[in-house]
């Protein structure tokens, strides 16, 4: 399974570099290490997969509304954050391989080894009884299982308490006993564990030392809180109300890999909802909800998708859960739902100086409201798309031989490119000026190719592979009739339609009307 899986991964790299979905960024200098550049069609998918999330956000909600906040922030916003001081990531160096590691990392590999452990030990009891096999009683009962199971709790809860402690010599303690090594070298020769800040700073041209230190952003969110009241007063927005931002954020991550999934230079979709005290858990659960709908709405399957409730709380959270999405590399965080409390507010209050309280008309009383807020990582969202999407099927070619085709089946609203236009011959001036003006036409309406090169078999497979929903082919009954074929990418029909009703047909699949609705 693992394997397959790897394989899977290796494809969706494969596919993205082939197909100008991602690019590694300054390539010709053999590369800037997690760090990637979006191609032509993979530009054009993170844009939908932007709007599809602005769209269900604040188009679809009355008391939500946007920002775009800059990237520079007054450096004491990130000392009221508390990222100056606590957005940390444990780091420990192997003394043979010289490799870098996060220490929680080393650890809860450490764990997942464990639970396949388990996870084999049950699948083999299962195909030993068969029918008759019950798990949750074999679960319960089965000594080795029992063992490992009771390794794997103790280590959570060790793992949770280090993390929240902020206790590295326990989290060396933890690499020691449990006989770590490093996948590099194999040796336990370690360094000890110790704090390493995730931000990125820079330093602003008229001011020297620290004083005219600037910091990368490392979440969007405190562009949200410190314009709270700004945003409040010049809508006129009562409380609950949200602020969504889409943006760029950067982390010094020790360990970056598995391709976009943690990169130093990502883009996040957050909102932060803001509540009356009290109010929320009330939010908290409404948001779960809501954002496993807004994935769930893409045709995501349910066992792809799962809640995983956090083991250990950041600092400023009361409830934490995330949404994990089962990539090709397993189950992992696609996206956080956070119950943040008045912590943000409070801070930037107390370190401003300035009141970031709200005027609560109904009970006639100014607090500082609470935060409930939602998350996501837009390159992850990609890298979700893309796994579920990629596809390698059995399909009749031409002639009706079984031909194996590379598919992306992406949802029609996110498609990078919703429509192939194709005259059936290249050297035929009335089939080529035909197609170029419908083509014309329609590029007005929504992303549009025009392609004449190769068989029309060939063509197909190249709007297959990059995900186009529909291919329009205009033929010599064109000519005679005003109608074309139009092709699905996923069931392989091919239907005449009549010109004019072209956009309207394709508009109604592409839309992201349905979408939002579900
Ligand atoms: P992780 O535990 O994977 O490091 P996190 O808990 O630090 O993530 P948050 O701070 O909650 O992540 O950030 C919100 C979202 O931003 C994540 O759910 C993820 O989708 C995205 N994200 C965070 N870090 C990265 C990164 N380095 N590269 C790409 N996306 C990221």
């Amino acid at each position: 399974m693992a394997a397959q899986q790897s394989d899977q991964f290796k494809k969706v790299i494969a596919h993205c570099k082939e197909y100008g979905f991602i690019y590694q960024s300054s390539e010709i200098y053999d590369n800037l290490s997690a760090v990637y550049d979006y191609g032509p069609y993979g530009v054009e998918l993170k844009n939908n997969i932007k709007q599809y999330w602005w769209k269900a956000m604040v188009q679809m909600h009355d008391n939500i509304v946007g920002l775009d906040a800059a990237i520079f922030m007054h450096p004491k916003t990130w000392k009221a954050s508390g990222h100056v001081d606590a957005f940390n990531d444990p780091l420990i160096d192997n003394k043979d391989s010289q490799k870098r590691y996060r220490a929680d990392v080393l650890i809860e590999e450490y764990m997942e080894k464990i639970e396949k452990k388990i996870d084999k030990e049950v699948a083999k009891a299962g195909k030993r009884f068969g029918d008759a096999f019950d798990e949750q009683q074999f679960r319960e009962t089965n000594d080795r299982v029992l063992r490992n199971q009771q390794k794997f709790d103790e280590a959570r809860d060790r793992l949770a308490k280090a993390m929240t402690d902020g206790d590295m010599e326990e989290l060396k303690n933890m690499i020691l006993e449990y006989e770590i090594a490093c996948p590099e070298s194999g040796s336990r020769n370690w360094t000890d564990v110790r704090q390493f800040n995730l931000m990125f700073s820079t330093q602003l041209g008229n001011i020297a030392g620290e004083e005219g230190k600037l910091y990368l952003r490392p979440e969007t969110a405190q562009g949200i809180f410190v314009n709270f009241l700004n945003v409040q007063k010049t809508t006129r927005q009562k409380l609950p109300f949200g602020i969504a931002q889409i943006g760029k954020a950067f982390r010094n991550e020790i360990v970056a890999r598995q391709f976009i999934f943690r990169m130093r230079e990502f883009e996040q979709m957050e909102m932060q909802f803001f509540v009356a005290p009290g109010e929320e858990m009330k939010w908290y659960e409404y948001w779960k909800e809501a954002r496993m709908k807004w994935h769930k709405a893409l045709g995501t399957p349910d066992e792809k998708l799962r809640f995983h409730d956090h083991d250990n709380l950041a600092h400023y959270a009361n409830a934490a859960v995330d949404i994990q999405f089962d990539f090709p590399f397993g189950f992992k965080e696609l996206e956080g739902i956070h119950s943040r409390t008045d912590f943000d507010l409070s801070q930037h209050q107390e370190l401003s100086g300035k009141k970031m309280q709200y005027f609560d008309p109904e009970k006639q009383e100014s607090y500082v409201p609470y935060v409930v807020e939602t998350s996501i990582g837009c390159d992850r969202m990609f890298l979700t798309v893309m796994s579920q999407a990629l596809q390698e099927e059995t399909v009749p070619d031409a002639k009706g031989k079984d031909s194996t085709r590379t598919v992306l089946k992406i949802h029609p609203a996110l498609a990078p490119i919703k429509c192939a236009v194709m005259p059936l011959l290249k050297n035929r001036e009335e089939l080529t000026s035909k197609a170029t003006e419908i083509f014309n036409d329609l590029r007005f309406a929504f992303s549009c190719q025009y392609d004449e090169k190769d068989a029309i078999g060939r063509r197909y497979r190249r709007q297959d592979a990059i995900g186009t929903p529909y291919c329009i082919t205009v033929d010599f009954d064109t000519l005679e009739d005003n109608t074309v074929t139009i092709r699905d990418r996923d069931t392989l029909e091919q239907e005449r339609i009549p010109i004019d009703q072209i956009e309207k047909i394709v508009r109604e699949k592409v839309s992201m009307k349905q979408l939002l609705k579900d």
